[in-house]
């Protein structure tokens, strides 16, 4: 993590007035959070919608923060602890992370899409630790905050930096890759997250393209082939590209996929005597494996390690996650998120899954898709193949086209919608046995996990 005088700090926040007495003070790492933050953290306080950190200045210096950065405007600066004045603490926690990236020599890797970062970022980073010293994005900090502060963390001896980068408007990529300045990007799908910011898919894939703004000059972009609206705007570009996808059209693609109860597995065109194991479900995880794989090669990995390193993943939790249930019920925690591409992907596996007993969805509103929220919603349900679900259970407003969708294949007595949680949790109850799979899937805002909390053992 960032060590720095604080006479070298103030450089490179272009910020002023420090007491030259603390000039060679030194602090270690940069917290903006008084809870988590660590004994000798330069503290810096941002100003949000509904709150303004220069108010917690007392507590940050009680839990250890060495010095602080002030905004110049905000009244009342401590006056126990060294200050640097800045004109803005955002950007001047921006600017002193692109400051810092600028002077490690390390390799970084932006990953980027609509669905899947996460996941990708922990197969990528699982991939690269076996040999090399790699850090990545802690959970989900995937913005203009997270990542600056992502980058802050970085230590002096790693090799490889696996940043998620994350978006809800033009512009917010390019930003993020100017101050990270990846040697790969990868950009793992386009879906339909933020149409109601962006407005359409093709907006979607040029915002997600605006990453090699920021890519270096012998760098290469490594991105899902089979969405036309990369591969064709990707034509025109001069910059070096593996692709990956399910069609042969890609530099990557699956010869065979297998479903399997607990992990997935498969094997690809260009190893084709190698059998791949991810202990995770999901056939669109293989796109993301397949990501990790074509930065891994970049990085000039062997078989081998990629191998051993695809095994050992572990995903950030509530992405599909595999849950032994009470009464011996199999449950799969997809509550993190939902947009209409994920939802898709969490029902496919659902179709794919072998199972004796019954196969049981549970599916919420997905937020945020704009003027066409309803036919979404009705699509996920026609969506849904009768043959292979038992039942359909939504949860919300939106979910009630969901149902609406759904009820075009199914009978009446397989499809309930429900606006509340608990009446919908006393229907799983009468439905679920031993040997039975209950998928669970929404958007954050429905808090669909306390469906999953109800049957965890
Ligand atoms: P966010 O924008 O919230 O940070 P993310 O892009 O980081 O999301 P993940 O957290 O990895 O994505 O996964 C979110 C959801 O998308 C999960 O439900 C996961 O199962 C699904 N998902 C992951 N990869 C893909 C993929 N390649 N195609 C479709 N759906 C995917
Ligand atoms: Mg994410």
């Amino acid at each position: 993590m960032i060590k720095k005088t604080l006479a070298q700090i103030e450089k490179m926040v272009n910020g002023s007035k420090l007491d030259p007495q603390f000039s060679e003070v030194i602090i270690e790492g940069v917290s903006i959070d008084t809870r988590t933050m660590s004994p000798g953290n330069l503290y810096v306080p941002i100003i949000g919608e509904t709150f303004n950190g220069h108010k917690f200045v007392d507590s940050a210096i009680q839990n250890g923060a060495k010095a602080v950065l002030w905004a110049d405007n905000e009244p009342n600066p401590p006056i126990s602890i060294p200050v640097i004045y800045v004109e803005d603490t955002l950007l001047a926690l921006q600017t002193l992370a692109k400051n810092y990236r600028d002077e490690l020599s390390i390799k970084v890797v932006g990953i980027t899409g609509s669905n899947g970062k996460t996941t990708t970022k922990d197969m990528v980073s699982s991939v690269l630790s076996t040999t090399l010293r790699v850090q990545k994005t802690e959970g989900n900090l995937n913005n203009h905050i997270g990542l600056p502060l992502t980058i802050l963390r970085l230590k002096e001896d790693t090799e490889v930096a696996v940043l998620e980068m994350g978006m809800s408007a033009r512009g917010e990529i390019e930003f993020l890759t100017r101050l990270a300045r990846p040697d790969v990007a990868v950009i793992t799908n386009i879906g339909e997250s933020h149409m109601l910011d962006l407005g359409s898919r093709e907006g979607i894939a040029e915002a997600k393209l605006e990453i090699v703004v920021g890519l270096a000059k012998d760098g290469v972009l490594i991105y899902h082939g089979d969405e036309p609206l990369l591969s064709n705007r990707v034509k025109n570009m001069d910059i070096s590209t593996i692709t990956f996808g399910e069609t042969s059209q890609n530099n990557l693609f699956p010869t065979e996929v297998k479903q399997e109860s607990e992990r997935t597995s498969f094997s690809i065109n260009i190893k084709e005597d190698k059998n791949f194991y991810i202990p995770v479900l999901g056939k669109h995880n293989v796109n993301n494996a397949m990501a990790a794989i074509a930065v891994a090669r970049h990085f000039q990995l062997d078989w081998d390690d990629i191998e051993n390193g695809l095994r050992q993943i572990k995903i950030t939790n509530m992405r599909l996650e595999l849950i032994e249930g009470r009464g011996g019920v199999k449950l799969i925690n997809d509550a993190y998120n939902a947009s209409p591409l994920s939802m898709k992907a969490a029902i496919n596996l659902i179709h794919d899954l072998q199972s004796d007993g019954k196969k049981v969805v549970v599916l919420g509103d997905m937020l945020e898709l704009g003027d066409m929220e309803m036919e979404y919603h009705e699509e996920i349900g026609r969506f849904i193949q009768p043959e292979k679900v038992d039942y359909v259970l939504t949860f919300g407003t939106l979910g009630e086209y969901i149902a609406k969708g759904a009820k075009e294949n199914f009978d009446e007595d397989r499809v309930f919608a429900f606006q509340d949680k608990n009446m919908l949790i006393d229907k799983l109850m009468n439905l679920l046995y031993e040997g039975d799979i209950l998928l669970v899937k929404g958007s954050r805002g429905m808090k669909l996990e306390e469906v999953i909390f109800a049957f965890k053992k």
